[in-house]
Parts: structure tokens; C-alpha cells; sequence
């Protein structure tokens, strides 16, 4: 039977929004295959969580709620989610691509001796998982042979799960590891607070590349964000100079996003970047060079000097608003 078990995220008692897309794969693959969707939640103090996951429409969701499992670490969660596939007859075990789930679903795919694949796009009738491969240039179907299948979904390409009634069942995941024999401790956890939304909830994103020359640039990008109470993205040229963080980084090795409306400021369009953000929904491109690549991904573009145009597009769109 072709169960679709999905880990699920969670902060601060409740779900994450990342986890929908994976909950649209589920249901689409187990519904192709006749089986069954079912979720997996771990941690500590777990109850909102588990309310608010069984409102998707899983056949299950399974809990493993435990002190030891408060923190998350790889080694604990992944045991956990190997026992939690043996027993709700997973053929597939999946989760959105986040860091999260890059760092636990290998272990999950070594424990259960099956093999994996990354960041799929799709699934076709027989069962091959699309990938990107060559920065999204080129899409490979890749067939896994084992029982046990994982794979990690990529967020942008499935519409999130909507939520339906409140039902399903619950079962509780018997948690019998010795904590304390674990290679590793988690110490503490250290956020880097933002006013800002999250880059991969955001709706509207504004980012910046090496175009904004430097920190006094992305201040301008500040100004549009706050507008749209949008969140802040980068490329990895105006990271790796330093200007923002480097958790702002959107591509292929940054963060995918797929926003309602994506501003790419001062952005060429390397293929690197638009791995991580071609899939949003409206794309408004500003760029001094018209033959930037940035504009055959884009939706609106604006030939400008970004200092002249943002200012004037702030304004602008201050006016509109009211
Ligand atoms: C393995 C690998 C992984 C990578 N991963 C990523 C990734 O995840 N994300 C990522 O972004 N990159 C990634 N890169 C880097 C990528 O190849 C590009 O180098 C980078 O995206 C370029 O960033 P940029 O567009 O800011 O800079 P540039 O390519 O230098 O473009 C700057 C643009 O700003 C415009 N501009 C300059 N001044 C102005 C002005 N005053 N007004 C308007 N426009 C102006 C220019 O016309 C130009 O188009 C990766 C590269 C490799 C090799």
C-alpha cells in the first residue's frame, strides 16, 4: 500500500507553514498509489500542534511526543521517524526541503536502508520523482528502488494543502531511545530575531544584489519592503560582500521562494538565483542593463538606475495606497 508519511514542522506550538506543500504531495502521491497520508510530529508539549495538523485531511497522524525530543537534533528524530514509517506502512517518507529537513531525512533514508531523493519537483504514473539537476537547467526522473522511499519535496512546486475538517486519527509513537546515549547534546539555540517575515512565508519579497552596492542600497530596499511588510532577499554576490546575512540568500544553495510578488533590484538573473525564485507568482525586475537575464523570468521589468527608481517607486506606491 502506497502510504505518504510527512514530517511535519513546528515553532512555538504551531505548525509550519513550509510543511503544506509537502501535505499536497502526500495526498496526490498516496491518492495515485491507493494508500494513505499520514503525518509525523515530533517534539515536546505537542498538543496544538497535533490539533492544527489534523485539520489536512491525514488518515493519521502520528505523535511522538517525548522531553527528550523538546530539542531537535538529527539523531533522535531520525530513529524516531524510521520506527514512525515501520509502523504506518510508509512506502514514502517526505518532507519539505528546508534546512531542517536536508539535515534529517539522509538519516531517516539510511535507517530505513532506502534510497532518497532530493528536492523532487514531481511524480510521474510510474512512480519516478522529478529533479533539477545543473541549477534547474535540466530535469531528471529518477526511480527508486528500495520499499522504503524519501524524499524531500521542493516547497515552490506544490500548491500548499488546504485545510479541510478537523479528523483523522491520532496514534502515539512509543519514543524508547536512550536519550542519553546520544553522540550528541544540543546546547542551546540562538534566533536571529527579524522584524521581517520568514523568506520562505513571506507573500512579497524585495531583494537585493550587487546592483544596491552596498548596505546604503538595501536601506532603499527597506523602505519598498516596509510597504508591503515584505521580508528581504539577496544573492549570494551581495552575501558573500558582506552587505546582509547570509540567511537572506534566495538560489540554489540560499533559500527557494515563490512569493506572490518577487522584486529583483540591481539583480542580474544568474541561473543560480533563479533556481530559487523563478516559480513566484509575479516578478517586478529593476536593472540599469536591458539586457540583463533578470528580465526573461520577469513579469514587469524597469530599465533604471536603482537609486532614481526605487525612491520614485516608494513614493509612488505610497501615493496609490493612501
Ligand atoms: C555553485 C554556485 C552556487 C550559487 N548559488 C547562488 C545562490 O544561491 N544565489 C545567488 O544569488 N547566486 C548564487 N551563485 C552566484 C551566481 O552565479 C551569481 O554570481 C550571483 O547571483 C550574481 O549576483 P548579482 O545578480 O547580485 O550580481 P551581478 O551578476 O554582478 O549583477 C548585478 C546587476 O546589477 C545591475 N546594476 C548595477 N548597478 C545598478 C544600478 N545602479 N541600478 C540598477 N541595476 C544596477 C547590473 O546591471 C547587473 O545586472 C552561485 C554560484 C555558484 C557557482
Amino acid at each position: 500500500m502506497g502510504n505518504a508519511l510527512i514530517i511535519a514542522e513546528h515553532k512555538d506550538g504551531k505548525l509550519r507553514s513550509v510543511s503544506l506543500p509537502a501535505f499536497a504531495f502526500a495526498k496526490d502521491y498516496a491518492g495515485q498509489r491507493g494508500g494513505e497520508f499520514h503525518i509525523l510530529v515530533m517534539g515536546h508539549n505537542l498538543g496544538s500542534v497535533v490539533e492544527e495538523a489534523s485539520c489536512y485531511g491525514a488518515a493519521k497522524v502520528h505523535v511522538a511526543d517525548n522531553e527528550g525530543l523538546g530539542p531537535y537534533l538529527a539523531e533522535s528524530h531520525a530513529a524516531v521517524a524510521a520506527k514512525a514509517a515501520r509502523d504506518s506502512g510508509a512506502e514514502v517518507v517526505a518532507a519539505t526541503a528546508t534546512a531542517m529537513a536536508k539535515d534529517l531525512l539522509p538519516r531517516i533514508s539510511a535507517k530505513l536502508g532506502a534510497g532518497m531523493a532530493s528536492d523532487i519537483l514531481g511524480f510521474n504514473d510510474q512512480g519516478y520523482f522529478q529533479r533539477p539537476v545543473w541549477a534547474g537547467s535540466a530535469v531528471v526522473d529518477t526511480e527508486i528502488t528500495t520499499p522504503f522511499k524519501v524524499v524531500t519535496v521542493r516547497g515552490t512546486e506544490f500548491e500548499p494543502a488546504p485545510k479541510v475538517a478537523s479528523g483523522g486519527d491520532k496514534a502515539d509513537v512509543t519514543v524508547d531511545l536512550d536519550f542519553g546515549s546520544l553522540k550528541k547534546r544540543f546546547l542551546n539555540f540562538e534566533e536571529i530575531k527579524s522584524e521581517r517575515p520568514e523568506l520562505t512565508e513571506a507573500a512579497v519579497i524585495v531583494s537585493g544584489g550587487r546592483g544596491t552596492k552596498g548596505e546604503e542600497g538595501f536601506k532603499l530596499l527597506d523602505r519598498l519592503a516596509d510597504i508591503f511588510t515584505a521580508a528581504i532577499g539577496a544573492t549570494r554576490a551581495a552575501v558573500d560582500a558582506g552587505w546582509v546575512p547570509n540567511d537572506l540568500q534566495v538560489g540554489q544553495t540560499g533559500k527557494m521562494v515563490a512569493p506572490d510578488l518577487y522584486f529583483a533590484i540591481g539583480i542580474s538573473g544568474a541561473i543560480q538565483h533563479l533556481a530559487g525564485m523563478k516559480s513566484s507568482k509575479v516578478i517586478v525586475a529593476i536593472n540599469k542593463d536591458e539586457e540583463a537575464p533578470i528580465f526573461n523570468v520577469a513579469d514587469y521589468g524597469l530599465v533604471a538606475d536603482l537609486f532614481k527608481a526605487v525612491p520614485e517607486l516608494v513614493e509612488e506606491i505610497k501615493k496609490v495606497k493612501g
